[in-house]
């Protein structure tokens, strides 16, 4: 892959392009693109970049009157797109039009801001999220429920109540087994395929997921923290592209469906000294865990603004219905070894492996936008160190057993438990974010998740009916 504009150019040249596609985040996470001539580009436009966004079309980006607005190329992310030859596409930076500077509420500016930030205090950091997502037959609206729009229907291969289903296998019993009960082996194999020969990925390992219909997994090797965010958005493209290219749908949305496991974006999480060459996690003396007195304060920041953080990295009104007990969801802010109910794990494949000391945040879902998600959570550790927040003892029994009263007694805290509590958290607990997150795209982002939260809450649900009909 190309790593300079020079470079970028003769990716161009030698592929034959004809159309390059040029690609950034909107607010909520979701990609965006625009397709321009390749004839366009030369080494001047990695600088100028292309002034073709309207910005009052993106979600929780401009007004009309101020919508001009440049997208710049960074020339490391161009690559070909396999489903559409001759095409390439190219990760883009948002600028303000008449070369006003960068766009504050792009969230990859973000995540650039918290990587300078963190190198200005000595740190750098690793981030290597666990993506899942289901893969459905089909997803239909299900327009006899009494508002059309109100609900769905998915089918599966997998499902119990698949129309072409040979055989039924069983509500949570999906975990790693082999073809032919895993149907969908072949898609994630095209999927991670995609991402090695094409987006120059480092796939550690896919498997098929706990929920029974289609749920699936890919990981990927950790990077640093835009990279990795990037690398997040061009995985949820490739599988839900490749879906789409065998006739079905890939889905990213936290819990699909009732009753069954739900997707999340568990993130594993290191930080090391500026140069790379120390692991600041790691303590081979620490008994419990290896885990180093700065890797106990990362794990009490981590807590402390863990009510915070969801409404960042669990962002949607459905995060919340992952987020509960029996599903090996996290629903506590307390951490530990093995506690899969527990928001953060110490992972203990290892010992004595430097390299490999690192936690493993569980509350992500990948509803979230992971430039905003990672950036938070790097803040969240960063206070933890500055402030020496003590992470108290680890739990090691599973909490979703444990009686209210001793949840009491240990002063167990909880998620939260709604989008708008969340929000609530948010709200009055910013000061961690303030020297990354500018107030203009924390304000933005709070009002376009409140938005959500109460057209959902005004929306009668297909519950309700169900219950309360009474006819
Ligand atoms: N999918 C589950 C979650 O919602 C976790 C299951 C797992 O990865 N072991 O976090
Ligand atoms: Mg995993
Ligand atoms: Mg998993
Ligand atoms: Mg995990």
């Amino acid at each position: 892959l190309p790593k300079t504009p020079s470079e970028a150019m003769d990716f161009l040249k030698k592929n034959n392009i004809k159309w390059v596609d040029l690609q950034f985040t909107d607010l909520p996470g979701r990609l965006q693109h625009i397709t321009i001539p390749s004839a366009d580009f030369s080494e001047e436009s990695f600088k100028t970049g292309f002034g073709k966004l309207d910005g009052s079309s993106i979600k929780g980006f401009t007004s009309i009157y101020e919508s001009d607005m440049v997208l710049r190329p960074v020339p490391t992310t161009m690559s070909l797109i396999p489903w559409t030859p001759g095409v390439a596409r190219v990760i883009t930076e948002v600028h303000w039009g008449g070369g006003k500077g960068r766009f504050e509420r792009d969230p990859r500016n973000i995540a650039e801001t918290a990587e300078k930030h963190q190198e200005s205090e000595g740190y750098t950091s690793f981030f290597g999220p666990e993506l899942e997502f289901f893969i459905f037959d089909k997803v239909e609206l299900d327009a006899s429920l009494p508002q059309s729009g109100t609900g769905y229907k998915v089918y599966a291969k997998e499902a119990p109540w698949s129309k072409n289903g040979s055989f039924i296998i069983r509500y949570k019993e999906g975990y790693y087994p082999a073809p032919p009960v895993d149907q969908v082996m072949d898609v994630r194999l095209e999927a991670i395929n995609t991402l090695v020969d094409y987006f120059g990925f480092y796939i550690e390992a896919t498997h098929h997921e706990v929920a029974t219909a289609g749920q699936g997994e890919i990981d990927f090797r950790f990077s640093t923290l835009v990279d990795t965010a990037d690398k997040v958005q061009t995985l949820k493209y490739v599988v839900k592209n490749v879906a789409a290219k065998h006739g079905m749908v890939a889905t990213f949305m936290p819990k699909p469906i009732y009753g069954d496991n739900g997707t999340g974006m568990h993130t594993h999480f290191s930080l090391w000294t500026k140069d790379g060459k120390k692991n600041l996690m790691y303590d081979p003396n620490d008994e419990y865990a290896e885990l180093s007195q700065i890797g106990r304060y990362i794990v009490g920041g981590l807590l402390e603004h863990g009510r915070a953080l969801s409404a960042i990295v669990s962002p949607t009104t459905n995060s919340y219905r992952r987020l509960i007990p029996g599903y090996e969801a996290p629903v506590y802010l307390v951490w530990s070894k093995s506690n899969r109910s527990a928001a953060i794990r110490i992972p203990a494949y290892y010992r004595g492996m430097e390299k490999a000391k690192r936690l493993e945040y569980r509350p992500p879902d990948p509803s979230s936008n992971p430039y905003l998600g990672f950036s938070a959570m790097l803040m969240a550790a960063l206070d933890g160190i500055k402030k020496k927040i003590d992470p108290g003892d680890p739990i090691d029994e599973n909490i979703y057993h444990m009686s209210e009263e001793k949840k009491k007694q240990l002063r167990i805290r909880e998620l939260p438990r709604s989008l708008d509590e969340a929000l609530d958290e948010l709200e009055s607990d910013t000061e961690f974010l303030k020297p990354v997150f500018n107030s203009s795209i924390l304000s933005a982002y709070i009002d376009l998740k409140r938005e959500e939260a109460k057209v959902m809450q005004q929306y009668p649900h297909p519950m309700e009916i169900y219950y309360y009909l009474d006819v």
